[in-house]
């Protein structure tokens, strides 16, 4: 891992930052370029722009590590009326929280309370519903609410990450329930121990995972195939390898974050690929944008530009 990119990841769990870095007028500026605005109607403006160009949308509040339960309660209430609304709408635009914004790190029943209560609204508005995956002490405690709320609800899916060494395993287990997958790489400061530190090996392991995603077993559990990722040499070998092997267009999904590789969503879009976007929003965005700036150090001369103006 390059030394930008841990030193990115440090700050994004500095709490003094966390919590003031959102008020630096130059920070917000630049944090524009990945979300539309802060409220859930600045999400939903963005939704339907996206709608209009053929690309559908995931919607998250920013928010983790809540440790107060009316906080918890709140997140909670805005992700039903949003749902609702959302119904409304009648737009295609899909709930993804994390459970430590449900108050996982309060309590674990809590949080599941609130899991199941999403996921009774999305399954009553024929909406779906995906749970993020955040560092790796939550993976197996996200896992095993994800498998227990799947006995109710057919409609989920679980973000796995393709730099960890154990998600070959979870995503035989997780996709033979019939769980929707989103893979991504991973955006979290893992130690050498738990994680790949080394980025080819990272998309070595993320191919052969895609390659579990589209294979007979997979798509005979009925698991939902979601490939979250910008690496657009990886989505070509994804197309390549779904071609050959007969799996149609239709049958899987690229989702990218808003305001990263637009014109490649347009082209993959027009070419017939599913794809969509995911939008965030919300005023908790400093550690969720401070792991954006990591991913891509040059990120970083956008921040140095908004100082200027
Ligand atoms: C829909 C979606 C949901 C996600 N959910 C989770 C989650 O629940 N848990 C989790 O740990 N991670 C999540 N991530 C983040 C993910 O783990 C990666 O950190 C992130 O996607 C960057 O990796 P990449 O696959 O795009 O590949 P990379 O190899 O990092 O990037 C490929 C190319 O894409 C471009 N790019 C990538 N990131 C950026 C950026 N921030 N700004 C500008 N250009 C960029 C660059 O040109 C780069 O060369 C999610 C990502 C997506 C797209």
């Amino acid at each position: 891992m390059s030394v930008g990119r841990t030193v990115l990841l440090k700050i994004s769990d500095n709490q003094w930052l966390r919590a003031n870095g959102t008020r630096v007028p130059f920070i917000r500026r630049a944090v524009s370029k990945f979300m539309p605005g802060e409220s859930f109607d600045d999400m939903i403006g963005a939704a339907k722009a996206t709608a209009a160009e053929g690309i559908s949308a995931v919607f998250t509040r920013l928010g983790e590590n809540v440790k107060d339960l009316a906080e918890a309660d709140a997140v909670a209430t805005h992700y039903l009326e949003g749902i609702d609304r959302i119904r409304d709408l009648k737009l295609d635009c899909q709930p993804s929280i994390k459970l430590t914004q449900l108050g996982l790190d309060i309590n674990r029943e809590l949080a599941y309370g609130h899991l199941r209560d999403l996921a009774a609204r999305c399954h009553a508005a024929g909406n779906y519903l995906w749970i993020d995956m955040e560092q790796s002490p939550y993976v197996d405690v996200t896992l095993t609410l994800t498998k227990r709320l799947r006995e109710e609800f057919p409609h989920i899916g679980v973000c796995l990450q393709a730099y960890l060494f154990r998600t070959r395993e979870d995503l035989e287990d997780i996709t033979s329930r019939g769980i929707g997958v989103r893979l991504v790489k991973g955006a979290y400061n893992e130690p050498a121990m738990v994680a790949f530190p080394k980025k080819s090996d990272v998309d070595a392991n993320y191919f052969a995972l895609a390659q579990i995603m589209l294979g007979p077993a997979a798509r005979a559990a009925g698991s939902r195939p979601v490939f979250g990722t910008h690496d657009l040499t990886l989505i070509q070998s994804i197309r390549t390898h779904a071609q050959t092997t007969g799996v149609k267009p239709a049958d899987y999904e690229i989702h990218m974050l808003y305001g990263i590789q637009k014109a490649a969503q347009l082209r993959l879009a027009q070419d017939g690929t599913l794809v969509r976007v995911l939008i965030a929003y919300g005023d908790y965005w400093f550690p969720w944008y401070m792991r954006r700036l990591a991913e891509r150090p040059a990120n970083v001369w956008f921040v140095a530009k908004s100082l200027f103006g």
